[in-house]
């Protein structure tokens, strides 16, 4: 049922949605369409939290959307989109619009062999397919707004907020959810896990980002269909992993994931994080206050809105992984430089997948990494040329949390903190000390 939530009603703060949204929302409504704020941060906004991204539907196809702004650019496979961009350079803005859905049973849907990867020509065709499991590989079919929500996730991310007249559209008892801060899935839980079961991942990301509790039915069905992760995409579950990790509740994030049993066997990178077999318990009482440190330091900076770059948190989650294979790499005979760069090439490959299409990331992680045994020769000659580098804010950072666990002398870590912050003449004297 399609209830219409006025503004006294829901209380949401105008102030906070975005202006790129509400233009693009004024202006697809001006061209004859339907067009509102939709999902998540109608969901942010009703629990008076500043949305990180507005996400706008509408039932105007993407190819009519894209015809209606200068810079918009229709992406995706899986899940068709428009992305329209405001503004150039570092601080441009996306608003994605997303056309209306229908929601499709599964039995309706071309049923493909294989996955995305071994059945690309049978996905070429068709807008609605789903693998032998039940997960959907496209979701292309375009509908009305009621099926729209049916087929999102959960009833407090399928709300929609028109800004021009301050409605609210709830068909799931999204905004009582809101108040009882519950998460509850729309439709049969065990049915939705099957089409996508990188839903649990979102669960629990919801749950640690708006200390939600998941409702009992919406929980029950988790542990049978955990193991239907291992067919979503390795780059997938990446990226939903560093969202976790950037909710600015990592920490809790992380905890939850344990609670539920899916710290081991879900994530490669976690994987690595929890892997006990390789190191005495010292060792790995130490490491694992390395990690908390690192999580509760990126839990601190999100809470600050400062921003967090996830090629620092993700160095230090990999980092014994790569210690593991530098070391043993060496014992191998290879020479300490080229050892550590075979050592990161491995865990690129076993964590991560193909890092090559990820911009910088590998390169500012494997920089990280590089520097460390760099800094910890400290050599007179090269110390300046090390300071100077854009990347050494990271790469002493990351020492200094290593100092602070132990791993390193806190010495060291205060030396290149007075060398940097110093004057010529202090500079020369630490050289001089050193030297
Ligand atoms: P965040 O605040 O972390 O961005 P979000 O709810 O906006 O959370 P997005 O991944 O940005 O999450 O997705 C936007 C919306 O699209 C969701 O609110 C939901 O309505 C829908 N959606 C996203 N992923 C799924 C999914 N796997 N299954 C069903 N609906 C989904
Ligand atoms: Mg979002």
């Amino acid at each position: 049922k399609r209830v219409e939530v006025p503004a006294s009603e829901h209380g949401i703060d105008p102030k906070l949605v975005d202006e790129r949204a509400i233009n693009v929302v004024r202006t697809l409504q001006r061209a004859g369409y339907e067009a509102y704020v939709v999902g998540g941060a109608v969901r942010d906004l009703l629990v008076g939290l500043r949305p990180k991204d507005f996400d706008v539907a509408t039932n105007a196809t993407p190819e009519q959307v894209k015809g209606l702004f200068r810079r918009a650019f229709i992406i995706g496979r899986r899940f068709r989109i428009v992305h329209v961009i405001h503004g150039r350079g570092r601080d441009h803005e996306v608003i994605e619009v997303s056309t209306f859905r229908a929601y499709m049973d599964n039995s309706e849907a071309t049923q493909v062999e294989g996955n995305e990867k071994t059945s690309k020509a049978a996905l070429a065709g068709s807008a609605h397919a789903v693998d032998a499991s039940g997960r959907v590989l496209r979701d292309n079919v375009w509908g009305p707004q009621v099926e729209d929500a049916a087929r999102r996730d959960f009833t407090v991310n399928a709300m929609y907020y028109d800004p021009e007249s301050q409605v609210v559209v709830d068909y799931h008892h999204g905004i009582a959810d809101v108040k009882k801060k519950l998460l509850r899935l729309i439709g049969d839980p065990l049915t939705r896990y099957r089409e996508d079961p990188v839903r649990i991942i979102r669960a629990v990301r919801f749950m640690a980002k708006l200390g939600f509790t998941l409702e009992k039915k919406t929980a029950a069905p988790i542990a049978e269909t955990v193991p239907l992760l291992a067919n979503v995409p390795i780059s997938r579950m990446f990226d939903e992993m560093v969202k976790l990790l950037q909710t600015g509740h990592a920490l809790a994030s992380v905890e939850s994931l344990k609670a539920l049993g899916l710290h081991r066997g879900v994530f490669p990178v976690l994987d690595a994080v929890f892997d006990e077999s390789r190191s005495t318990p010292e060792e790995f009482a130490r490491q694992q206050a390395f990690i908390r440190q690192a999580l509760q330091d990126t839990d601190r900076r999100v809470g600050e809105g400062k921003p967090v770059a996830p090629s620092f948190l993700l160095a230090c989650l990999l980092w014994h992984d790569v210690q593991a294979g530098w070391r043993k790499n060496q014992a191998a005979g290879e020479h300490p430089a080229p050892a550590l760069q075979q050592a990161i090439d491995a865990v690129f490959d076993a964590r991560i997948g193909d890092i090559s299409g990820r911009g910088k990331l590998g390169a500012d992680m494997r920089e990280i990494w590089m520097m460390q045994p760099r800094l910890e020769r400290r050599q007179a000659n090269t110390a300046l040329t090390m300071i100077e580098q854009p990347r050494f804010r990271a790469g002493f950072d990351f020492l200094r949390l290593r100092a602070d666990v132990g791993e390193a002398p806190v010495e060291l870590a205060e030396w290149w903190e007075d060398f940097s912050m110093g004057s010529d003449d202090e500079r020369e004297a630490l050289l001089t000390a050193v030297r």
